[in-house]
């Protein structure tokens, strides 16, 4: 199957062409295990595990990749301030190995909670400091480095011609007239970024390591170049992330890689935009306080539920959570699993084989080929679910196969004590009535939901249900 993505290379959708006939390198940019991950670093790797999925889907073999960053990312991208883990083990009076193990563990509980599929080779950048003083090694041969007593050995961009090609050259002439705000005036360019930092002098660093320029530890950025490398080659199909990692962390991924081996890093560059927050505007690990995977049960949804949220909307458009939006998409899925549920009912026994030929099965194809369109694609499903001039028996191996790609959990079983998803929908539209003061209608609802087993009770905190027993 062809399809387009839009590469932020060239600004564009673009057909894609793998390296291989059949196969596909991905390398995706993971979490910085300093805390939990916040749900907005989720909608990034919902994301990447749709793409991922589709890829399957459309028979690809796909090798993905995926880094820990647990050393070297400051809590400036312009190479200053506080190592994140380093800053992690003060906060929560550990070790930074124990803090990296222990989010490392967190992200990943969360991770599966949402349905996302263990990447093929997973690397902690602390297993690959060889690598990256080698990259560094030849990058400092080809003469592309400068040393910065006291501080570290530097990229120098102004040798590469398209530096920055990936955010635009305005942007980096930008970084220029910014120079006066730059912290480090020792680099020739304020874009210049370390590829080694050095241990302060005095301040003995939970991870250090030894180098031939002294010892310290790895610029940020090297370990993505050196694991892709390692791992996919010097050139690879797709490099995924997440948006704010354009300007800075994959511009200059892609300076070294490609000043190191004379050959283009990634072919496809794809990126996802921001949950935003209302109220705070993006949404920020080191401010502290932001939602997890965990608030989710917490607040009584099922973690998929966040997942449906993140597949209605397009992965290149922001998307502003409000909890009224997970509330609404919580009772979607709900609906979308009892339509699914119904429709294996109906198909009972019958034999059912996926008729690929048939115009929804080429239609739900289209939506994903055209750049990942999973809202489209989910409109088709629910479509197609609800057509009873399609047999039972086809619909569900349809909503099967849509499962490969949408891993809703479709099929799962309701949990005893549950709301029924039909009774869901009465409760707001009777939410709706109370606050429009139609009493009569809301005391109506309150029959109808009786006669559906569900008993409601309406306290200052909002409505209350409770299942009538027997
Ligand atoms: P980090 O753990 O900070 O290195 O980020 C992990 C991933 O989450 C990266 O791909 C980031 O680009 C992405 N990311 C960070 N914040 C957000 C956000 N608010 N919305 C979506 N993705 C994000
Ligand atoms: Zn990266």
């Amino acid at each position: 199957m062809d399809f387009r993505i839009y590469n932020t290379l060239t600004r564009q959708k673009e057909l894609f062409k793998p390296l291989k006939a059949g196969e596909v390198g991905i390398y995706t940019c993971g979490p910085t295990v300093y805390h939990y991950a916040h749900i907005g670093n989720l909608r990034t790797y919902i994301t990447e595990d749709t793409f991922v999925r589709m890829l399957k889907f459309f028979g690809w073999k796909v090798k993905r990749v995926m880094n820990i960053t647990d050393v070297g990312h400051l809590t400036s991208d312009a190479d200053t301030g506080e190592d994140k883990m380093e800053l992690g083990a003060k906060r929560e009076g550990k070790t930074a190995w124990e803090v990296a193990r222990f989010y490392a563990e967190a992200f990943f509980k969360d991770y599966k909670a949402l349905n996302c599929l263990p990447p093929d080779v997973l690397c902690p950048a602390t297993d690959y400091v060889k690598e990256m003083i080698d990259m560094a090694l030849v990058l400092e041969k080809k003469g592309y480095t400068y040393d910065i007593p006291g501080d570290g050995v530097y990229f120098d961009t102004a040798k590469l011609s398209d530096y920055g090609k990936l955010v635009g050259k305005a942007h980096v002439e930008g970084i220029k007239e910014g120079a006066r705000v730059e912290a480090n005036a020792q680099k020739r360019h304020p874009a210049d970024f370390a590829v080694w930092k050095f241990a302060a002098p005095g301040e003995k660093r939970q991870m250090e390591w030894d180098s031939p320029w002294g010892r310290g530890f790895p610029g940020w950025h090297m370990e993505c170049s050196a694991m892709a490398v390692k791992h996919l080659g010097e050139t690879i199909d797709i490099h995924w992330g997440g948006e704010d990692h354009v300007a800075v962390h994959h511009t200059n991924e892609i300076a070294q890689s490609e000043a190191a081996s004379g050959k283009p890093f990634a072919n496809y560059w794809m990126h996802a935009r921001f949950l935003v927050t209302g109220d705070e505007g993006k949404m920020s690990k080191s401010a502290g306080d932001f939602l997890t995977t965990s608030t989710l049960p917490e607040k009584g949804y099922d973690p998929l539920a966040y997942r449906y949220y993140c597949l209605l909307t397009h992965y290149r458009k922001q998307l502003e959570f409000t909890w009224e939006g997970v509330e609404a998409a919580a009772r979607g899925l709900d609906g979308l699993r009892t339509l699914a549920q119904k429709v294996k009912a109906e198909a009972g026994t019958a034999t059912h084989s996926l008729d690929r030929e048939a115009k929804y099965f080429k239609d739900f194809e289209a939506a994903l080929a055209d750049d990942v369109n999973l809202p489209a694609a989910l409109a088709v499903l629910w479509e197609t679910l609800k057509d009873g001039s399609v047999p039972a028996a086809q619909r569900l191996a349809f909503a099967l196969k849509a499962e490969e790609v949408t891993a809703l959990d479709l099929f799962k079983a309701k949990e005893e004590g549950e709301l029924p998803a039909e009774a869901a929908a009465l409760i707001a539209e009777r939410e709706l009535a109370r606050k429009n003061k139609d009493w009569k209608k809301s005391d109506e609802l309150r029959k109808a939901l009786a006669e559906k087993g569900v008993l409601i009770e309406d306290t200052p905190k909002g409505t209350k249900w409770k299942l009538a027993r027997g």
